[in-house]
């Protein structure tokens, strides 16, 4: 248990997200569930809110107040290779699972970096690299297990206690704290992956092939194309540094012949710096993306995308395209459909699955561009408003405005289930942080200003 002059309270709160600095009253690094437990069951009898974090990368809002649990130190990972499972605990992230697993010639669904937490992006839906091909991951939940808001440790699945199990996958942390998960892992052979760059020059050319050339592709392939604005940095290769470029991620499980053959037409639709794209092995699956390793002060903002039309690349290409000056470092059209357009079992709360594209933006949350972020990327959601569903990911959905924009993440039926379902479990709204349906938004927005603006040293509320 730590406050915050306690010598290592820094550490145990700090977030992959620089730019959010969280405040709480109390931290707790839990070991276990029970720890868990006792924690929740301690916070209850405060009358304090409770948050939780495992590495901090989905920490787009700063918690203010309450207690934050930990989970990082909860590192249980076993696999069964012949029932082809894995059970992870509430602190594992995707790395550890996606090596242990190849040793079996096996792959859990992560997404585009390895670094995140199993339970927190699966909470979320999450989105993997393969999912066209297999859904979202939480599409391959067997069991969570949950503390809820009295301190009661549940075993949650499709038979035990299943509308918890429908709202948990996609529900991301309104519910409870996951101490464990329990999913299905899928064969990692045949994989033929990567990057192709292209110089931004290019990119209205890049961008209107990929628009048709999607619509080819068998749902063994995923896509996305990116606009990128490289730092002049050591860690970015040397064609690349300081470059404008569009970058082109592709997986493909099944015939690499068949696999060069469907990359074709965007290799042979403008010339390109590097083409990065072979067959890969799953414990390289960092490399299609190439997302950053180190903590980073990021400001984001995401949501979903009905179609991609004249009119939509016409509007990426006006606030992205050549020669036009943004702060925005990444922004990133993400294929959807395939496997994600369906749910596994009929019934979940993920969203996306009948949206065409998750469209996504990244900048370095620092001064000045931290200031510019915002007006940028309210201008470009304006300019897409008619392709948008007005929804998003939960996962993509970045740093939320208000509680308006927060409920975003779930369609209003499934907003309702949650609500409903939140009445019960945690009947004093104790989990009030982050993507939580219905409560008003703690000013945590100030407290991020607060930080950006000043290189991370405001104290909040001065
Ligand atoms: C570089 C980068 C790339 C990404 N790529 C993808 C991608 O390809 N696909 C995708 O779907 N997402 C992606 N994400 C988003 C990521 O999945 C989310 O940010 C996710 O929340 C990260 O989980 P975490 O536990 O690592 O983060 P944390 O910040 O520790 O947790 C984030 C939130 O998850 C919930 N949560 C975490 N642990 C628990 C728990 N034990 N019980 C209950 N709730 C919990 C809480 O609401 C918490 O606030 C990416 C994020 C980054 C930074």
């Amino acid at each position: 248990m730590f406050t915050p002059t306690d010598p290592g309270f820094a550490e145990e709160v700090a977030a992959f997200n620089l730019s959010t600095q969280h405040q709480p009253d109390v931290a707790f690094g839990a070991l276990d569930a029970e720890d868990v437990a006792t924690a929740v069951k301690w916070a209850a009898e405060q009358g304090m809110p409770v948050a939780v974090q495992s590495t901090g990368h989905g920490a787009s809002n700063a918690i203010q107040g309450g207690l934050l649990i930990s989970t990082r130190r909860m590192l249980e990972l076993s696999i069964d290779p012949v029932e082809r499972t894995a059970r992870v605990g509430a602190g594992v992230r995707w790395k550890a699972v996606v090596d242990h697993a190849a040793t079996f010639g096996l792959m859990g669904l992560c997404g585009s970096t390895t670094d995140v937490g199993v339970v927190g992006y699966t909470l979320g839906g999450g989105l993997p690299i393969m999912g066209r091909k297999y859904g979202f991951a939480s599409d391959h939940v067997i069991a969570f297990e949950l503390v809820t808001a009295d301190g009661t440790q549940r075993r949650v699945s499709k038979d035990e206690n299943p509308e918890l199990f429908f709202l948990l996958r996609g529900g991301k942390g309104n519910l409870g704290i996951v101490t464990a998960i329990e999913f299905h892992l899928f064969p990692s052979e045949d994989i033929f992956a990567g990057g192709v760059y292209f110089d931004g020059q290019h990119a209205a050319t890049v961008l209107d092939q990929f628009s048709r050339w999607v619509d080819t592709l068998p749902t063994e392939a995923s896509a996305s194309l990116a606009f990128l604005r490289l730092p002049d940095m050591d860690i970015i290769p040397e064609p690349l540094r300081g470059k404008f470029v569009v970058h082109l991620r592709y997986a493909y499980q099944g015939d690499a012949a068949v696999a060069t053959q469907l990359l074709e037409p965007m290799r042979q639709c403008a010339p390109f710096m590097m083409d990065a794209t072979g067959p890969l092995e799953s414990t390289q699956f960092d490399s299609i993306h190439q997302d950053p390793d180190q903590p980073v002060p990021a400001r984001e903002r995401g949501f979903l995308l009905d179609r991609l039309d004249h009119q939509v690349k016409e509007a990426i290409l006006r606030h992205f395209g050549p020669g036009v000056e943004s702060p925005v470092l990444m922004a990133e059209l993400r294929l959807l459909g395939g496997a994600l357009a369906v749910s596994a079992d009929g019934e979940d709360s993920v969203s996306g699955r009948d949206a065409a594209f998750s469209f996504f933006m990244a900048g370095m949350a620092v001064p000045p561009l931290a200031e510019l972020l915002p007006q940028v990327y309210d201008a470009v959601q304006e300019d897409l408003r008619e392709a948008s569903s007005g929804s998003t990911f939960v996962n993509l959905h970045g740093h939320f405005v208000d509680a308006e924009d927060r409920d975003r993440a779930w369609a209003p039926r499934i907003r309702e289930r949650l609500k409903r379902a939140k009445a019960e479990v945690d009947p004093n709204n104790m989990f009030s942080f982050g993507h939580v349906v219905g409560l008003p938004v703690i000013d945590q927005t100030v407290l991020l200003e607060d930080v950006v603006t000043t290189g991370g040293d405001a104290v909040p509320g001065n």
